[in-house]
């Protein structure tokens, strides 16, 4: 790859200021501008910060100019490591070894590491069957790239091929616009496209890990998909409202259910969901189930089959963030609002709603004390039956990694 990703860091003595003390000592992996104290002013990303308070050492950063994020703590404490090539493979092994034993045969798709959580703030690797797909969130990884990679490689031997993608805002930095990294790197296989096929609890799976959202594929919702097939357990008909590629969908129908649609306002991931069906036609539940696909808009296809006095048995909600940053809250409550009203609207009596929200920026409490109020001032109350958050391959060990909630809740 292109000179960002081949220079070699350099090393620099940063020192921090009593709240980025305070972060570290509480073993944050983030530091903000205002909480450095000193700092040299040409440094570029991915060079590396031994933290002080005064004098003592207080661990090992990746510097990210570019970011409100100025510093992604790797290492804690004075005997902190260096970072580099010995650190990354502990740090993959570590996460191996978290998730050891937590999936059986028929899963081949995981997080083998979810950012700050396991160490690499600002970078997410999952495996696909054979394919290592990492996303990075900060410029700070580029020149790491290479000896993350093959830290990943390494520890993982049944990972053969390789996908690399760097988020909107990284590509888009000045030094790597010309680059067109926004499509991803590939390698591994000749003529290669992207395409892999995987097992999710025994159902199969097939994604594009280049042009695929997120890494390819939303593994995060795992558990919940699951459970949603548990659910479902030969319900009549089943709507998913941003589908994307089927995931909840197809265990639903494995499990039963008569009917179920996919809403999605993405005509590729819809597509996707359509392939989705026909490899998973052997089990005899998706062979029997009436699959249907709307390319709309959630809320006004919603809206639409209301008026055409259709009504669901299961109706899951699955929508993306809607608040980005910290002052989109409120806009962003009103939103999931209206669409658990539109989603009650659409149930049977007793039928379950499955309402999940990725936004870090919403709170759990806040959240479905929004969706019981909009639905209780529609005249249709629920009870709610459970709660759940990430899948276990998605710790999250610090405030600011909670993001997934999803609410599961009955119409009285
Ligand atoms: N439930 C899915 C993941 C959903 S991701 C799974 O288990 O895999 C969110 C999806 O919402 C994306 O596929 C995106 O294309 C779709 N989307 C975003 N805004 C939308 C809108 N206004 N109307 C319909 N679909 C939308």
């Amino acid at each position: 790859m292109a000179e960002l990703l081949k220079r070699t860091p350099r090393i620099a003595a940063v020192h921090l200021l009593p709240k980025g003390l305070q972060a570290v000592r509480s073993r944050h992996p983030w530091i903000f501008e205002d909480s450095i104290a000193r700092i040299p002013d040409d440094l570029e990303p991915g060079d590396i910060a031994v933290l002080f308070d005064k004098k003592r050492k207080l661990g090992a950063a990746l510097i990210d100019p570019d970011s409100d994020i100025r510093l992604r703590v790797l290492a804690f404490g004075a005997t902190a490591p260096d970072i580099g090539p010995e650190l990354f493979r502990r740090l993959a092994e570590k996460a191996a070894a978290r998730r050891r034993g937590l999936f059986g045969a028929d899963t081949n798709a995981w997080r083998l590491a979810n950012g700050e959580s396991d160490g690499f703030p600002g970078l997410a690797a999952d495996r696909y069957a054979d394919v290592l797909s990492v996303k990075v969130y900060s410029a700070a990884w580029l020149p790491h790239l290479e000896n993350v990679l093959a830290a990943f490689l390494a520890v993982n031997p049944e990972l053969k091929r390789t996908s690399i993608r760097l988020s909107r805002e990284v590509a888009s930095l000045p030094a790597l616009r010309r680059l067109n990294y926004e499509d991803g790197i590939l390698r591994g296989e000749p003529g290669w496209d992207g395409t892999v096929r995987f097992l999710e609890n025994g159902l199969m799976f097939e994604t594009n890990v280049r042009f695929g959202q997120k890494t390819g594929f939303f593994l995060d919702q795992r558990e919940n998909r699951a459970r949603v097939g548990e659910l479902a357990k030969n319900a009549g008909k089943v709507l998913n409202v941003f589908s994307y590629s089927g995931g909840f969908s197809l265990y639903a129908a494995r499990n039963g259910a008569r009917e179920v649609t996919d809403l999605d306002f993405s005509k590729p991931a819809l597509e996707a969901s359509e392939r989705n069906f026909e490899l998973n036609r052997h089990w005899p539940g998706v062979a029997a189930c009436r699959h249907r696909t709307i390319p709309d808009d959630a809320f006004h296809a919603m809206l639409e089959l209301e008026k055409r006095g259709e009504r669901f048995a299961v109706v899951i909600v699955d929508p993306p963030s809607f608040a980005k940053a910290a002052n989109e809250r409120k806009q962003a409550l009103n939103s999931y609002s209206r669409l658990a009203v539109r989603a009650v609207r659409l149930l049977k009596k007793h039928g379950l709603l499955v309402f999940a929200s990725c936004s870090s920026r919403v709170q759990a409490d806040e959240l479905f004390a929004a969706v019981h109020a909009a639905a209780s001032n529609e005249g249709f109350p629920l009870r709610e039956l459970e709660r759940r958050a990430e899948a276990p391959d998605h710790p999250a060990d610090f405030r600011e990694s909670h993001y997934l909630k999803c609410m599961y809740a009955a119409l009285r």
